[in-house]
């Protein structure tokens, strides 16, 4: 069998099989070591597949020395997590947080430890160790590979570790400060399933960094009642999903027990009594004066556009 694997899927492939070592790991159960093992070597693999994504060379130790050939055959000598780590942020000027980096260090510590010597911590602190880096590095690999969700290896990674308890304590207490201290509109993650962690108005999920135009309209696509009449829709106080008039695509949501609607895409939240569709075409408009919109009125039963009122 021909083994062919790019840089990142050859790291998510070394992640997910930590991930299953630490399943089968108890306390007496050696597999967690190599747990640690494939972890720091998937980041690395991680890393040098993002510094790929910018120049092929700087996964060289001595750029000097880059050849593309050599790089094609993989034959040269690569750089160590450390200076990925020094080039990711300096050349490609990407925010790696302290905590990162401390986080990295203490894995890469205790796995020369196991390669090179003994292990000095017990099960339950190598377990620390390995969800404190998880923590860190699958919401990078959200934020910095944009097209990973169609990627079945990231997939199984995500869905692996947003049902372990111990994963979603290490991260909460990565985002604790972020999560209360911003106060924007917050609606569930389709990705990582968490309660109010999609900020609407950055376009990001705090938990996971799933982010852009293809959160919302995954969020949109998860809530809205397809099989129904257009517009309805069941995301806890949202009853209904209509056309914006500001922005004109299917993303306001109108909530049943507030007084507010909120448009997903062009992120405008107004009363819920100014918005106004026309009972006949379905067309929608903003309410400017207490009976008329830009382009209609409210005839006793409902509003109406211009072109129904007039036309046939
Ligand atoms: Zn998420
Ligand atoms: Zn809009
Ligand atoms: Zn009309």
């Amino acid at each position: 069998m021909e083994l062919q694997l790019n840089v990142l899927d050859n790291g998510l492939d070394f992640i997910n099989k930590c991930l299953y070592e630490l399943e089968d790991s108890t306390d007496h159960a050696p597999s967690i070591k190599y747990a640690v093992l494939h972890l720091n070597a998937g980041i690395e693999l991680i890393f040098k597949a993002r510094l790929s994504n910018d120049h092929w060379a700087f996964v060289f130790e001595d750029l000097n020395k880059a050849k593309y050939d050599s790089y094609i055959e993989g034959d040269f000598k690569s750089i160590n997590l450390d200076t990925a780590l020094s080039r990711l942020q300096h050349i490609c000027k990407i925010s790696i947080s302290e905590q990162f980096i401390s986080s990295i260090d203490r894995l890469k510590k205790t796995r020369n430890r196991i390669e090179h010597f003994q292990i000095n911590e017990n099960h339950y602190q190598l377990r620390a160790i390995i969800y404190d880096s998880l923590s860190y590095i699958v919401p990078f690999i959200n934020r910095e590979f944009p097209k990973i969700y169609g990627n079945s290896t990231f997939n199984e990674i995500s869905k692996l570790l947003h049902s372990q308890e111990n994963y979603l304590c290490e991260r909460y207490k990565r985002i604790k400060n972020e999560l209360t201290s911003n106060h924007s509109f917050k609606i569930d993650c389709p990705q990582c399933n968490q309660e109010h962690t999609l900020d609407v108005d950055e376009e990001i999920c705090i938990f996971c960094n799933y982010g852009g135009n293809l959160a919302i309209n995954d969020f949109i696509y998860k809530y809205a009642d397809l099989d129904k009449e257009a517009g309805t829709f069941t995301y806890k106080e949202f009853d209904s999903l209509k056309y914006c008039p500001f922005c004109h695509n299917e993303s306001l949501i109108i909530s049943s027990s507030e007084e507010y609607c909120k448009c997903l895409t062009c992120k405008t939240q107004f009363e819920k009594e100014k918005f106004l569709e026309c009972e006949y075409c379905k067309q929608v408009d903003i309410l400017i004066d207490e009976d008329t919109g830009e382009n209609g009125e409210i005839i006793e039963s409902g509003y109406y556009c211009y072109h129904c009122l007039m036309g046939d």
